[in-house]
Order: structure tokens, then C-alpha cells, then sequence
């Protein structure tokens, strides 16, 4: 999850508590900051 200002979090809590919700969320965050470094390239949530 992108909180704004160069800062991301992601872990279980912000998904399911097991091992599944942390990847979960890590997949989302990395999109989240590859989102960020590169604005143009098409990445899906
Ligand atoms: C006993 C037990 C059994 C489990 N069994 C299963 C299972 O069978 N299947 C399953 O899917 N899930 C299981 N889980 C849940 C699973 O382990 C967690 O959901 C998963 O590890 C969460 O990953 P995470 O990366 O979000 O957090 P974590 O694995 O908790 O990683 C967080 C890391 O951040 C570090 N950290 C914390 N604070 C700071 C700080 N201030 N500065 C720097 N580093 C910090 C911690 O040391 C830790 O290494 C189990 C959990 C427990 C406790």
C-alpha cells in the first residue's frame, strides 16, 4: 500500500494473517511502487 510521500507498507495485516496475505500484499505493494517509479507502465492493482 502506497501511504504517500515515498512511503510503503505491506505485510499480513493488511491482508490475511498467513503466509498467502503477506505475499498477497507484497505483490500489491511492489505494483504500488512500480506504479510509482515508472507512472506510464500499465501495471493491474
Ligand atoms: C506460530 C505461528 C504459526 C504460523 N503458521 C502458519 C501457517 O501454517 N501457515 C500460514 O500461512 N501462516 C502461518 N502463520 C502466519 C504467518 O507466519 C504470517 O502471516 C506471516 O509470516 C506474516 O508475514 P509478514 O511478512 O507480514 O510479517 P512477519 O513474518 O512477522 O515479518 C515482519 C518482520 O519485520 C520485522 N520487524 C518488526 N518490527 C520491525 C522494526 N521496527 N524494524 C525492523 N524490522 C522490524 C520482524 O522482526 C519480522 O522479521 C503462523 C504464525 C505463527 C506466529
Amino acid at each position: 500500500m502506497d501511504l504517500g510521500g515515498g512511503l510503503f507498507v505491506c505485510g499480513d495485516h493488511r491482508d490475511t494473517p498467513s503466509i498467502q496475505g503477506a505475499m498477497a500484499s507484497g505483490a500489491r505493494t511492489a505494483r504500488a511502487v512500480l506504479r510509482r517509479l515508472r507512472p506510464d507502465s500499465a501495471t493491474s492493482a
